[in-house]
């Protein structure tokens, strides 16, 4: 099953709970909008390249759309449409108003030299002007896209709208609109669910390994292991690091900076399947990296109590069951991570207001909203006897549905 599939197949499980009207039903199955193109980039040494891009706008029921920008060279529709269907429900759960969008294009950022992303970033934004903006569809970051390249797609829009639009685009650095926290938004969203969730199964001072090692896997190991927890596996995409004495994640970003990889870091031992850290023995797993990590042919070997999902759709819904049979606790994506789109919200909303929020402000609205998510998501799964995941569809579904009906799609 693709990605696409994959989603079609949770947003049914959840329908199957529920009492949608089929009009509305029917409808949440299909993206509202795809905008599919061809981006001409003049590379370094005079030749052009054309890449493929999208843009997914899955429903906007509750607003402007809202979703990252993924640079990949794996990148294909079916991944884009089931991330925006992803943003959909995650905006939803944490009840932001905003609809649910994503957009991909088809390259290897580290085979680009600076001044060729940069060309990309702005040929995807030329491409795609006409359907995004600050009250249509609002762009962030994803898998190899960053501040830097926010920024540049922050300027090309505000050239071709002719005014300055910080609105347009989230996760900008601070000196251009950028929120204070944003950069380690999705990692502090994640430990608060982890810290909820750590409660709720009373396990103290657990042991936890983390699949990938970028803005959202690093900074979730930096705040666990500073509250205690002890982190004894980590993995990139060149493989996996264990020590069951734990490991201090900012002196494995050192290894990592000066060697490229956490592999064959000092004290550890070190396994060259990237998919090694979600095996080992521990009370919770973080898969922080891709989608469809966990599945039916891996899922026997998770050995956790409980699986923390920060990447987005990182457990096929075959291996969701064997999870559940096994008895994990698992909090859901559009759960766990989405403490990155919260602030995001926030910072377009600063750039509206042109006032902007100290750290500790943003990150104490973003703890409220995180645990209110938490609890409304725990009183469904208890109330339907749902698992987690199917409990968050159902809350985000509901809201989405609810929104179209009221506006009178059906
Ligand atoms: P990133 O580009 O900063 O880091 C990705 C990390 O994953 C890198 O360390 C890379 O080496 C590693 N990786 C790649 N392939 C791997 C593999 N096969 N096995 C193990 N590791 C692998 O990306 P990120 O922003 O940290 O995003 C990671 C995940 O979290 C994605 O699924 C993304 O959609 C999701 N997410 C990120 C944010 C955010 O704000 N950054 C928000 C919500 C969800």
């Amino acid at each position: 099953m693709n990605a696409f599939e994959n989603a079609l197949e949770q947003l049914d499980r959840a329908l199957s709970h529920m009492n949608i009207d089929p009009n509305v039903s029917e409808q949440l199955k299909h993206p509202k909008r795809e905008i599919w193109v061809s981006i001409p980039v003049k590379m370094d040494d005079g030749s052009v390249k054309v890449f493929q891009g999208y843009r997914v706008q899955y429903n906007d029921a509750r607003g402007p759309t809202k979703g990252g920008i993924r640079f990949h060279p794996n990148v294909d529709i079916n991944e884009v449409r089931a991330l925006a269907s992803w943003m959909t429900w995650k905006n939803a759960v944490v009840n932001i108003p905003y609809g649910g969008a994503k957009g991909g294009v088809i390259v290897n950022p580290k085979e680009l030299s600076q001044s060729e992303l940069e060309r990309l970033s702005r040929g995807y934004i030329d491409a795609i002007f006409d359907f995004v903006g600050p009250e249509l569809d609002i762009p962030a970051p994803d898998v190899y896209t960053n501040p830097q390249i926010m920024a540049w797609m922050m300027d090309e829009y505000s050239k071709l709208a002719g005014k300055n639009t910080f609105g347009f685009i989230t996760g900008k650095p601070v000196e251009l609109g950028g929120s204070q926290g944003r950069g380690t938004a999705t990692a502090k969203g994640a430990f608060y669910t982890i810290e909820e969730s750590r409660k709720l199964l009373g396990l103290e001072k657990p042991t936890v390994s983390i699949q990938g090692f970028g803005n959202a896997g690093y900074y979730l190991a930096v705040y666990l292991h500073e509250a205690g927890y002890k982190v004894v596996g980590i993995s990139d995409s060149k493989g996996s690091i264990y020590n069951p004495d734990g490991l201090d994640p900012v002196e494995v970003m050192e290894h990592k900076k000066k060697t490229g990889s956490v592999v064959d870091y000092p004290g550890a031992t070190t396994d060259k399947d990237p998919k090694a850290t979600l095996y080992y023995d521990v009370d919770i797993v973080v898969p922080a990296a891709l989608e469809s990590q966990i599945t039916k042919e891996n899922a026997d070997k998770v050995k956790a109590k409980y699986v923390a999902e920060v990447a987005n759709g990182p457990v096929t819904p075959e291996a969701d069951e064997i999870l559940n049979e096994k008895g994990i606790f698992l909090t859901p994506d559009i759960l766990t991570n989405a403490g990155g789109v919260t602030v995001s919200y926030f910072e377009w909303v600063q750039n509206n207001y042109g006032y902007y929020w100290t750290e500790e402000e943003v990150f104490e609205k973003l703890e409220k909203i995180m645990k209110q998510s938490f609890y409304d998501v725990l009183e469904i799964k208890d109330s339907k006897k749902v698992d987690m995941r199917t409990a968050a569809y159902i809350l985000a579904v509901g809201r989405v549905a609810k929104a179209m009906e009221l506006r009178g799609w059906k």
